[in-house]
């Protein structure tokens, strides 16, 4: 059971940095890979020298698990990024980014994407007025993402709410404290996006 628990924390220990992914716990002295950080398993200490195709794939691996997309649907969001004008790395973290459940998550109103998935699964977000529970929805400059009225006073919600308030909100969202909603501004660009990934690496991987 306890193995079970730890899953999230051996996805970063695998990846051999920090990938966030279960809220507070991540920024505490209690996260995983500051008290081991080798990958999991038997052989986890012995360093491996990746191949060019390991370090593409490590990459691709690592940035599905930041946003908790599956293998189809990456492939989907890749697709529509190639078929976009523009730099095909940039445009597939763009898509990635306006994902309702990222959204969620960098307004505050989830500790982890994890979380706010499962918050957005739950219906307890509106866009533009009306009730949308599916995470992957891509919103759009000018959406308005907001906790539903009946929600408001739910425990999960304020318990987030305190827990991320320190928490800085993006320049391409605007947060309304007051009213528990936030405004897509535009949609996020590459320097707004402070995750260190190398998504050349992706492209280079589906490029094959
Ligand atoms: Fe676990 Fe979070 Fe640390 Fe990753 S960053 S190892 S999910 S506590």
């Amino acid at each position: 059971m306890a193995r079970y628990k730890d899953e999230q924390c051996r996805i970063c220990r695998r990846e051999g940095q920090k990938l966030f992914l279960k809220g507070s716990r991540c920024y505490s002295d209690k996260c995983s890979i500051s008290r081991r950080n080798y990958a999991p398993g038997q052989n986890g200490q012995k360093k491996k020298k990746l191949s060019e195709y390991g370090t593409q794939l490590r990459e691709k691996q690592k940035t599905k698990s930041y946003y908790g997309v599956g293998e189809k649907q990456f492939r989907r969001y890749f697709a529509m990024a190639s078929n976009k004008k523009g730099i095909t790395g940039d445009n597939l973290l763009q898509i990635l980014e306006s994902r309702l459940d990222n959204v969620v998550y960098k307004l505050g109103f989830g500790s982890s994407r994890a979380q706010a998935r499962m918050l957005v699964t739950h219906g307890h977000f509106d866009v533009n007025g009306k009730k949308v529970n599916i995470p992957s929805y891509l919103v759009k400059p000018g959406d308005v993402i907001s906790v539903r009225e009946i929600k408001k006073d739910s425990g999960a919600i304020k318990a987030c709410i305190e827990e991320n308030s320190a928490r800085p909100v993006p320049t391409w969202l605007e947060k309304d404290e007051n009213a528990l909603s936030g405004k897509v501004v535009r949609l996020a660009a590459r320097e707004d996006i402070d995750l260190p990934i190398e998504e050349h690496l992706i492209v280079e991987l589906y490029s094959k």
